[in-house]
């Protein structure tokens, strides 16, 4: 351990949000991941430029993650300080049509407040397992919706600790990045633009969506959603079934038998299984029809 980071730390967070050692496959969808050296909980943007500078000073890495939802963390875990914003830095306020709310707010919450105050547009969103920030920085979306079409602005920490604001024009969102990627940005808070529904519609919309998740996606097993992106003209998930990969496995890493696209954590996977898995299964479809499969899920660690 880095004692002098560590008294550093101590001087901006409480002890109970300052975890060493912290096994990142407690915080990680997939449940794999071995430790970060430093798992910091901050419940404040002040906190989190403190932690920054800090770990700049200290020359110590660091790693922003919300609920872990597209991330695929390496057994040896990660050598620097991981930032969570998720549980600590949640909070949703309701004004008119807008949602605004923290960036460790779950999409599930921010739904369930768009419900209960009869705003609609946020629908599709209501079951992908992450944070706004998250969703931010991926431009995350499903069933023809996408964070692009609700976000009105963001609030960011530039790499300088500079906090700001991004109006929705200048997000340069795209399929799965924004500008907010392309910066290392660190997104604190967002406002979302909604209508006025109809609540029993809104509640339909999304009761629907949920069901077609539960059909059709494996989410009795620990994933990361879609472990590839969509190749412009293909689905990833098609490719795969088409290279005859349903259920191969590596070690405890499997494709699902229910949706190719999802590598799921069948039994006790290591990251390196996953990590070998998604190798070999973008080798085979490269080989069978010369398409080759981008990762969606990111990386911490090394592989
Ligand atoms: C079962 C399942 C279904 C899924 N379905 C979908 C789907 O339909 N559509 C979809 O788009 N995705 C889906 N996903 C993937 C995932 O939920 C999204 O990508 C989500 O937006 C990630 O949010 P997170 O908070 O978990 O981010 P993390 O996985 O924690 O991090 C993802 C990336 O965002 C960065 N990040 C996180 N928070 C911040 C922040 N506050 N500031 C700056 N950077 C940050 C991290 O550094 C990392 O690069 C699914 C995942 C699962 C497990």
């Amino acid at each position: 351990m880095n004692q002098k980071f560590y008294d550093e730390l101590k001087k901006i967070l409480p002890e109970n949000c300052i975890q060493l050692s912290e096994p990142m496959e407690r915080h990680t969808t997939f449940r794999v991941g071995g430790p970060a050296d430093y798992f910091l909980t901050p419940g404040t943007g002040e906190e989190i430029q403190r932690i920054v500078a800090c770990c700049k000073e200290q020359g110590v890495p660091y790693y922003i993650v919300g609920n872990g939802s597209n991330l695929l963390v390496s057994d040896a875990g990660y050598r620097g300080a991981v930032i969570q914003i998720y549980k600590s830095m949640n909070r949703i306020t309701v004004n008119g049509s807008c949602i605004t709310a923290q960036a460790g707010a779950l999409l599930s919450g921010i739904a369930a407040s768009a419900l209960e105050n009869g705003l609609t547009g946020f629908e599709f969103a209501a079951g992908i397992p992450g944070t706004l920030g998250g969703a931010c920085v991926m431009n995350a979306g499903a069933y023809g919706g996408e964070m692009k079409d609700v976000l009105k602005q963001v609030s960011v920490m530039s790499l300088d600790g500079e906090v700001f604001t991004i109006p929705a024009k200048e997000l340069e969102m795209g399929y799965r990045t924004s500008v907010i990627a392309k910066k290392d940005y660190i997104v604190l808070e967002a406002v979302i633009e909604l209508s006025v529904g109809d609540v029993r519609e809104i509640k339909a919309q999304m009761d629907d969506l949920k069901e077609r998740r539960i059909s059709k996606q494996p989410l009795e097993f620990p994933s990361a959603g879609s472990t590839f992106k969509r190749p412009e003209g293909y689905f990833a998930g098609k490719l795969i079934q088409d290279s005859g990969l349903r259920g191969f496995q590596v070690g405890g890493a499997q494709i699902s038998e229910k949706h190719c696209g999802f590598v799921i954590n069948k039994d006790h996977a290591t990251a390196a299984d996953i990590a070998e898995l998604m190798r070999q299964v973008s080798e085979k479809v490269n080989k069978e029809f010369g398409v080759v499969l981008e990762p969606e899920v990111k990386r911490l660690g090394e592989f």
